[in-house]
């Protein structure tokens, strides 16, 4: 049975810009270990642990999550399922790849104010940088949503892809940049009810060999 992949009709494009939290990098096995830490007994996913932990006058605990999440569960993230063949194929294929992060320098979740920078740089030194698969002055971590819309149309970026359909949907948001959503890892292309095709990595790899094959 062949299954249905909806590529674009288009070329795939010689630039290309990602998203970096949840959609480069995948924190899943971060979660179970953060909710143990908490005392959460059940439901150790994203969507289940904001669950258990939002009130509706007080998401303190949910904010203090997401501060642990993004500084000491950095360690124990991962690439997401074939973001490094594919970014391997960019290089190979010349295909232009950035990063654009909305990332404030310090955490406003809770009181501690930390750092978010250096864990994620580091995470991005050991995981991408040092194995050549993209460079440091192509990560852009931006301080609001707004900076990091307005930076992705200062790059002229043909397409985007980002997990949350609040960044895709921003007004500031280019009209030129096509507006690609990580759902999953083995997404197939087909549209999200916002309208944009859902992907994973191994979708857009297909996409790039579809029409980028070697000695073409
Ligand atoms: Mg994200």
């Amino acid at each position: 049975m062949t299954v249905a992949h909806h590529l674009p009709e288009r070329e795939f494009p010689l630039r290309i810009g990602l998203d970096l939290d949840n959609t480069v990098i995948d924190y899943g096995p971060a979660y179970p270990l953060i909710a143990a830490e908490m005392g959460l007994s059940e439901g150790w996913d994203r969507a289940s642990i904001r669950e258990q932990l939002r009130r509706p006058d007080d998401d303190q605990g949910w904010r203090y999550f997401q501060s642990v999440l993004y500084t000491r569960g950095l360690d124990h993230a991962q690439p997401a399922t074939g973001v490094l063949d594919f970014l391997a194929d960019c290089r190979a294929g010349g295909i232009g790849v950035v990063i654009v992060s909305h990332k404030t320098p310090r955490s406003h979740e809770d009181d501690s104010g930390q750092d978010l920078h250096t864990p994620a740089r580091r995470w991005l030194q050991r995981t991408l940088h040092a194995p050549g698969l993209i460079a440091v002055d192509d990560v852009h971590l931006c301080p609001t949503r707004s900076a990091k819309v307005a930076t992705i149309g200062a790059l002229d970026l043909p397409a985007f892809l980002d997990d949350l359909p609040e960044v895709l949907s921003d007004p500031g948001f280019p009209a030129g940049t096509l507006p690609l959503q990580y759902t999953h890892a083995v997404a197939t292309g087909e549209l999200t009810p916002d309208g944009w095709p859902g992907v994973g990595f191994p979708w857009l790899h297909r996409w790039l060999r579809r029409d980028r094959r070697p000695n073409r």
